[in-house]
């Protein structure tokens, strides 16, 4: 029995998951909030599973770590810091460099290809990194390990991957489409392939991570063929605050119209779009539900638009495969919002001969199930992800635990 850390570092939080290995036991997690303040916010999960809060200055990540450290011995979840044997931590970009996780060796290698990624993910590869130092100066003698959210997606074709422009770009800037939550749609393609697939040979999974964020795979023997994210987390189906693909030369008529900089657009196509932006009303698909219901006009649109969007993908993606053996809900919306699935569905319908079972759908939020009916064309089913259980497998799977 040993234990395994799961990470997951911002630019102002750190996350953490403790793990008892093999069992895949989880025993606390929390997360240090408002790093680089004052009034910083440390919450960790006692032995019973309380929530404890204490608010204090974070000056940065070293001293983010050194209160995780101290938390779990003062909670008595560890008695000595050689119980830690890995640590892994969620990486955002691993560019063209990373097809499955790797560790920070000695020689520096893993560590200097995140850190010139930082131009295509410049609010994450840098904090991340951050966030590996600290633990490295804390726990010099702990393996670490990186765990990347594009590495799943490694698998896609040039044909898939590439964007329609000179191909120069790519050699010269790496500009392709990298792809997002991989480390997700790994977890649901690895459960849906076991559990509901019986392990088929040639089996094709649509995997639907749909949260704030939100990202669709198209799974051919458990390797990526499509994703929808693209360079950044901002293309792909329309999402909580992100506009998903647009045409680009949106970008450029509304620049010149408002005579707002580009970088002002930008942000907003990031964050004050999609959803949020549509309805006016919230990035919240529980708001917007409720909007909806009292005949909200923005709200009735928004939610339209977001169905037709994904609806529209899950056609593409069963095209791309030529053949689906399931389809897997998952994420904030995914997992919780039974009046959205059948949104979607409805908008595919006809077409692909999709059922929800009223009953199943409306019953099954936050939990596994399956939400299809008999009669559809393809069975359905919601699998709750789990990121931070992989980044622990993978951390004993590379450092031989
Ligand atoms: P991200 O990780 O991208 O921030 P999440 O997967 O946590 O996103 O999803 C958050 C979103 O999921 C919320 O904005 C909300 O729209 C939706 N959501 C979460 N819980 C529920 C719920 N119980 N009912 C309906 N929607 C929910």
């Amino acid at each position: 029995m040993y234990k395994v850390m799961a990470v997951n570092a911002g630019s102002s939080s750190l996350k953490f998951k403790l793990y008892e290995m093999p069992e895949e036991k989880a025993l606390t997690s929390g997360i240090c909030e408002r790093i680089g303040h004052d009034d910083g916010i440390f919450t960790i999960r006692d032995k019973e599973g309380n929530k404890v809060t204490k608010v204090l200055p974070i000056k940065d990540h070293s001293v983010a770590v050194e209160l995780v450290i101290n938390g779990l011995l003062e909670h008595h979840i560890i008695e000595s810091l050689d119980e830690i044997k890995g640590i892994g931590h969620r990486i955002v970009q691993g560019g063209p460099y990373f097809s499955d996780s790797a560790i920070f060796g000695e020689d520096g290698d893993t560590e200097k290809k995140i850190e010139s990624l930082i131009p295509l993910a410049p609010l994450h590869n840098g904090p991340h990194l951050i966030g590996y130092r600290a633990f490295k100066k804390a726990l010099p003698n702990v393996g670490q390990i990186a765990v990347f959210d594009t590495s799943f997606h490694q698998t896609m074709e040039e044909a898939d991957y590439l964007y329609p422009i000179d191909p120069e770009y790519y050699e010269k800037y790496q500009l392709r489409r990298y792809g997002a939550h991989g480390t997700s749609h790994r977890y649901l393609s690895e459960i849906a392939q076991h559990k509901y697939l019986h392990d088929k040979e040639d089996s094709r999974i649509i995997t639907l991570h749909i949260g704030s964020g939100a990202s669709l795979c198209a799974i051919k023997d458990g390797k990526c063929v499509l994703t929808s994210m693209g360079l950044t987390p901002l293309g792909g189906i329309m999402m909580g605050t992100r506009t998903g693909d647009m045409d680009p030369s949106v970008f450029n008529y509304l620049v010149s119209k408002t005579g707002r900089s580009a970088e002002e657009i930008f942000q907003e196509f990031n964050k004050k779009s999609g959803l949020l932006g549509v309805s006016g009303i919230s990035n919240d698909t529980r708001d917007i539900e409720a909007a909806y219901h009292k005949g909200d006009k923005r709200a009735i649109l928004a939610i339209k638009m977001w169905a037709l969007k994904l609806s529209q993908f899950i056609a593409s993606y069963a095209c791309r495969l030529g053949r689906v053996d399931i389809i897997v809900w998952s994420a904030g919306i995914g997992e919780n919002a039974p009046f959205y699935r059948q949104a979607v569905i409805d908008e595919c319908a006809e077409f692909m001969g999709l059922k929800l079972d009223k009953k199943l759908n409306e019953s099954t939020i936050g939990k596994e199930g399956v939400i299809s009916s008999k009669d559809s064309s393809i069975p359905m089913v919601v699998i709750p992800t789990d990121e931070e259980i992989m980044i622990a497998r993978d951390t004993v799977r590379l450092l031989k635990l």
